[in-house]
C-alpha cells in the first residue's frame, strides 16, 4: 500500500474516532442538566471526553470537592443514559475561566463551551423530583451551596474511605474489592 494511502486512510480513522467522541460528549451534555439537577448545573460545565473520563469544569474549588463525593453517583445516572460507558469523572476549576480564543489548542474546548452555552439543557427547567441529586430550593448561591455540601457530606460521612481515591465508598464494595468500584474498574 502506498505511503499516501495509508495516511489518508489513518486521516479517516481519526475522523471517525473525533466524530465518535463528540456524539458521546453532545449525549453527556444532552443529559447532564438532568443528572445533576439546576443548583449543580449552575457551578459546573462538561468539557470534553478523555479517553472515556468526563472532564467538567466546577465553579469552585469547594464545588469540585463536593462533586468528587458525589461522583460515582453521577457516574451510574449518565452511564444509564449514554450508549459508551464513562469510566470516571474529573472536576477541575482550571477551565472554568479559560479565555475563547485564546490559541490554537483551546478551539475545541472552546467550540465545546459555545455548544454548551447553546445547549437546551443548560437551561434550568422545572424537574421531576424523583430521580435527582438533592436539590436545594432556590436561594442564594452561598446558603443553595451550604446546604447542598452539608447534605453530601452528612451522607458521605458515615462512609468508609477506598484506599485509592479517598472518596466515600459503600462498605460492600470495600468488602468485594478493597477499593471503590471506580478504582476495581481502572483495574480489569
Ligand atoms: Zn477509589
Amino acid at each position: 500500500m502506498a505511503l499516501t494511502s495509508l495516511h489518508q486512510m489513518l486521516g479517516v480513522l481519526e475522523t471517525q474516532e473525533n466524530w465518535h467522541t463528540r456524539r458521546h460528549f453532545q449525549a453527556v451534555l444532552a443529559c447532564w442538566s438532568d443528572v445533576v439537577g439546576s443548583a449543580v448545573t449552575a457551578q459546573t460545565r462538561p468539557i470534553s471526553i478523555q479517553r472515556q473520563v468526563l472532564q467538567v469544569a466546577t465553579s469552585s474549588s469547594a464545588w469540585a470537592q463536593n462533586l468528587m463525593f458525589e461522583r460515582q453517583r453521577i457516574l451510574t445516572k449518565l452511564n444509564g443514559r449514554v450508549s459508551s460507558p464513562l469510566t470516571d469523572i474529573r472536576f477541575s476549576t482550571a477551565l472554568w475561566k479559560r479565555p475563547l480564543r485564546s490559541n490554537a489548542a483551546a478551539d475545541e474546548t472552546s467550540e465545546q463551551i459555545k455548544l454548551w452555552q447553546a445547549h437546551p439543557s443548560r437551561v434550568a427547567l422545572p424537574e421531576t423530583e424523583s430521580s435527582r441529586l438533592p436539590n436545594p430550593p432556590l436561594r442564594d448561591p452561598k446558603t443553595a451551596f451550604d446546604a447542598w455540601a452539608k447534605q453530601i457530606q452528612a451522607r458521605s460521612r458515615q462512609l468508609p474511605l477506598c484506599p485509592t481515591c479517598h472518596c466515600p465508598t459503600p462498605p460492600g464494595e470495600l468488602q468485594r474489592w478493597a477499593v471503590c468500584s471506580l478504582c476495581a474498574a481502572k483495574g480489569w
